[in-house]
């Protein structure tokens, strides 16, 4: 088989296995085993495979035809543009948490040298493009989970701001309040917040494969906004900035939340369902 009757095979093969897998997802795992990427492909062949490529394949194949996520195959996902390296320690960044970088890229602009902390940063993701796109800002991240430390390490490293991302290992915003008069312009979190009992009915590919723990809010999905509320109270100077993405739904609770103290706004993502919340520290 030619290249293009092997992206037809893995497309119908993958397609008829796993709930949303098909051509991209070929097209991927082939430029991943031929060390090419996809205009490469289809620029410059290989022609055919040789028997060692055709063997890789296969077997990336039946993996995601397994349910194992793409990115955790690749090793990679790209995220504002950028090279993220992800693996089963941290959760694979999504598009919508683009929403949550560019609000928080609008908010700091203009500050000569913002202080951004990063709560629960996972793979690094929000963190390392914020220290890309802003070049004078000094970055912390926090993450309870030694491995997604070290994901998030990697990442900062492999784009080129490790001396501007500080990671520290801890519960929430704990690790920077021990830090004497630290007061930061932003902070940003992903946090889990799927309610526990919406997690036996995501997608088999996101609750069998991701980091539960990356993913389970508790109760109503809000418990770990619920504890960061008051630290990054304490956290924020005046006029501070939290952003914090959630699910569809979740506005009026996490408003409720946060209670008087705070002017807040929140945002749809690109399919129209309320995705993000900004809330601004008032005194
Ligand atoms: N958006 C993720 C999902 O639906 C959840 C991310 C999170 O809990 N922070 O799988």
């Amino acid at each position: 088989m030619n290249i293009s009757q092997w992206l037809n095979y893995a497309a119908g093969y993958l397609a008829g296995r796993c709930a949303g897998a098909g051509r991209v997802d070929a097209e991927a795992l082939l430029g991943h085993c031929t060390g090419r990427d996809r205009a490469a492909l289809y620029r410059d062949g290989p022609d055919r495979l040789s028997p060692g490529q055709e063997e890789t394949f296969r077997r990336l194949l039946e993996r995601r035809a397994g349910g194992e996520p793409l990115a955790y195959i690749t090793g990679h996902k790209e995220f504002m543009g950028l090279d993220f390296l992800v693996g089963p320690a941290v959760l694979i960044p999504r598009p919508e948490t683009e929403l949550l970088v560019e609000k928080a890229l609008e908010i700091l602009k203009d500050l000569p040298a913002p202080v951004v902390a990063d709560v629960g940063t996972g793979s690094g993701a929000i963190a390392v493009s914020l220290a890309v796109f802003l070049e004078s800002a000094r970055i912390y991240a926090t993450d309870i989970s030694p491995g997604a430390l070290e994901v998030a390490r990697e990442n900062a490293a492999r784009n080129g701001v490790l001396e501007r991302v500080e990671f520290r290992r801890g519960d929430l915003l704990e690790p920077l309040l021990d830090i004497p008069g630290f007061k930061a312009d932003l902070a940003a979190a992903n946090l889990p917040y799927v309610p526990s009992s919406e997690i036996p009915g995501l997608m088999p590919e996101v609750r069998d494969h991701e980091p539960r723990e990356a993913l389970d809010g508790g109760p109503d999905g809000l418990d770990h906004y619920r504890r960061l509320v008051p630290q990054a109270r304490e956290l924020l100077r005046d006029g501070g900035r939290l952003l914090m993405e959630i699910a569809p739904g979740q506005g009026a609770a996490l408003r409720e939340i946060l209670g008087p103290g705070w002017r807040v706004e929140v945002f749809p993502d690109l399919a129209g369902r309320e995705r993000l919340v900004k809330a601004e520290k008032m005194n």
